[in-house]
């Protein structure tokens, strides 16, 4: 399967796609915020260091980062293939990457890059609650996937809470920093032929236009 690199503004259906591509194909789905909030619990002064830089909605130095990924990279589950999810996000880490691929044997695949405006973003971030229990995903704004019981998960009882950066203040720092840092990267991939465009506002129209492009 091609190893795919989503790119995506914050809440632009990246967790989505990656959960259905998971389930369908076996992809192994890797998120370098997903990779750094586990590191961030740690209680160690890199935790708290990485806690820090995370609640700030900045971007996490390149060191740390490659350093998760790397050794995530190497683990053996990632052969039948990834997609990676928050990564790359600036014209650096796209450049470092294309070293480790060389140094690691792996395949770049493909980029694909999820498209939504403004408003649809800001609410589903805004008003995203998980649960504490299965990490099943709700939102209070949108009416869409809004939980039946204020608080609690429809599908396990358990408690819902907002991540720490889902915050009006944070989403613009994390837009900003998308279209100031990320979106140099499409020209980048441009150049390689590898990138392609999809539409994100619905879920089964965004895994249809995926599948053509894996099936390309
Ligand atoms: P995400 O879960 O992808 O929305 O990422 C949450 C936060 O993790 C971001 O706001 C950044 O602070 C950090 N982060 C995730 N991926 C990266 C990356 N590739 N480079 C630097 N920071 C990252």
């Amino acid at each position: 399967m091609k190893n795919i690199i989503l790119i995506a503004a914050p809440a632009a259906g990246k967790g989505t796609l990656s959960e259905m591509l998971v389930e369908k194909y076996g992809y192994v789905h890797i998120s370098t915020g997903d990779l750094l909030r586990d590191a961030s619990k740690e209680d160690t002064p890199l935790g708290k260091k990485i806690s820090d830089m995370l609640q700030s909605g900045a971007l996490v130095t390149n060191e740390i980062v490659f350093d998760l990924l790397e050794k995530r990279l190497m683990k053996d589950d990632t052969k039948n293939g990834y997609i990676l999810d928050g990564f790359p996000r600036t014209l650096e880490q796209a450049e470092m990457y294309d070293d480790t691929v060389k140094r690691l044997n792996l395949d770049l695949g493909v980029v694909i890059v999820l498209e939504s405006d403004y408003e649809t973003l800001r609410m589903r971030i805004v008003g995203r609650m998980l649960c504490e229990e299965c990490g099943s995903v709700y939102n209070v704004l949108t009416g869409v996937n809004t939980p039946k019981v204020e608080g609690l998960c429809d599908k396990c009882g358990g408690k819902l809470y907002k991540r720490s950066d889902d915050n009006e203040e944070s989403f613009k720092t994390r837009y900003d920093t998308y279209l100031d840092k990320t979106k140099p990267l499409i020209d980048f991939y441009k150049e390689k032929g590898i990138i392609h465009f999809v539409n994100s506002d619905s879920k089964e129209g965004m895994l249809k236009a995926t599948e053509e492009i894996l099936n390309d």
